[in-house]
């Protein structure tokens, strides 16, 4: 096997994707500013993309239409056409495949090329590669791509964010030191703002200092996720890439679940049902993956089965949303007086876009939710940091359905959005 710090890996990110595809049908708005919107006749739209010039208003991804006009009243709203979008993507990755056939894609636009054992058939130096590459897809299809080069994954994906658009970022063995190590931690891959405050507060704030400080503190004090953090930011990420289409297509989620004793009544539902919501929402978000459907199945005691499903308007990872599709199967299809044996949750038509919208519903105003993103995103760190049971919908304290529970069994002091915090470590 290849020594791991002897690679040579690409990641190849497109600039401003859903924009600049937009923006090809539209070449006389290319120096405006332009934000591509789920309903840009509604006031509820939200951003979907923007271009370059928006970005310098200080638009932003998943803000309302509202929120976006009031930093720049000049903003042009396009509609998405998310089949073009699949379009490019394929067009793109099949150049990448022209030069190795290990080509790892992380979402719509954005895709890893091992190249260790190819590139010199094309040129001398990697980093000659990926400037190929940009002006091949350049020409291919009018759009520009930043390419990060590097020895491992997540500093190839720094490199792409490094300088873009239309930009490639070596970042070698002889200089990481000088480039990565200045920046602040979550400019590096799989640091999100929880774990940057808990750097933070350990005195932590720039990539070097981590790369620096104590493996074992780190992992005391963010479980697993400190340790790994700790080995990225050295450098050592050993992650290969896999070939291209080798990722099982995840097709659902889900999670069910046989209670101790029935559920019985309205109350018992709904807790099984965001117990149950809790649990899918946070693999999906592990898995970096969006639901656009959910399905319920019902088993009543004498094992009959039902199950119902529903499109959602825009793709999820979020509990609160999947319980709101769930619930409304389960009050339309369900008498709460009669018992349940088991309820499972699956999350379905799977995607790895966020807001992916349904065709069908662009007049609708989507709304994501940014503060419930990032509300759920927390949970989920302090789970990894305190076991699963540390955060606990109120509703699941002390039930007897046999759903997890907070081992600490006080009285919630604290709500905040429907989750109690029990007293604790926290
Ligand atoms: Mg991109």
């Amino acid at each position: 096997m290849t020594n791991p710090k002897s690679r040579w890996i690409l990641h190849c990110d497109c600039n401003s994707f859903y924009a600049s595809v937009e923006l090809l049908e539209h070449p006389e708005l290319c120096r405006q500013p332009v934000a591509v919107c789920g309903d840009p006749e509604g006031r509820h739209g939200i951003v979907l993309a923007k271009n370059e010039a928006a970005k310098k208003y200080g638009v932003r991804t998943a803000e309302t239409i509202w929120q976006a006009r009031r930093k720049c009243p000049d903003l042009v709203l396009l509609p998405p056409h998310r089949d073009r979008y699949r379009h490019f993507c394929n067009i793109i990755n099949n150049i990448y495949l022209q030069y190795t056939d290990l080509v790892e894609p992380f979402s719509i636009d954005e895709s890893w090329l091992d190249v260790t054992h190819s590139f010199h058939l094309f040129c001398e130096h990697p980093a000659q590669l990926a400037d190929r590459l940009r002006r091949q897809v350049k020409e291919t299809t009018g759009l520009t791509i930043s390419v990060g080069v590097s020895f491992n994954k997540v500093f190839a994906k720094l490199g792409s964010d490094y300088k873009k658009p239309d930009a490639t970022t070596l970042i070698s063995l002889e200089n990481y030191r000088q480039v990565v190590w200045p920046l602040p931690v979550d400019a590096m891959l799989y640091v999100g703002s929880s774990a940057r405050q808990t750097l933070q507060r350990m005195g932590i704030s720039t990539i070097g200092q981590l790369a620096g400080a104590d493996p074992r503190l780190l992992e005391s004090t963010l479980g697993k996720l400190g340790g790994e953090l700790s080995r990225f930011a050295r450098g050592e990420d050993a992650e290969p890439v896999r070939p291209f289409g080798s990722r099982e297509p995840v097709k659902s989620v889900g999670n069910g679940q046989t209670f101790r004793r029935n559920l019985e009544g309205e109350a018992d539902c709904r807790a099984a049902l965001i117990s149950l919501c809790d649990q899918v929402a946070a693999r999906l978000r592990r898995s970096n993956l969006w639901a656009g459907g959910v399905q319920i199945t019902i088993r009543d005691p004498d094992f009959r089965v039902i199950t119902r499903q529903k499109q959602l308007e825009q793709s999820t990872h979020l509990a609160r949303e999947l319980f709101q599709a769930g619930w409304e199967l389960l009050s339309r299809n369900w008498i709460f007086a009669n018992p349940i044996r088991m309820l499972t949750v699956t999350a379905l038509s799977i995607t790895d876009e966020p807001f992916a919208v349904q065709q069908s519903f662009f007049e609708d105003a989507p709304k994501p939710d940014p503060r419930r993103e990032k509300l759920e995103k927390s949970l989920d760190s302090i789970r990894q940091k305190y076991g699963s049971a540390a955060v606990t919908p109120a509703s699941l304290v002390k039930n007897q359905l046999g759903l997890p529970t907070p081992k600490i069994q006080d009285r919630p002091e604290e709500e905040d959005e429907g989750f109690a915090r029990p007293k604790g470590p926290l």
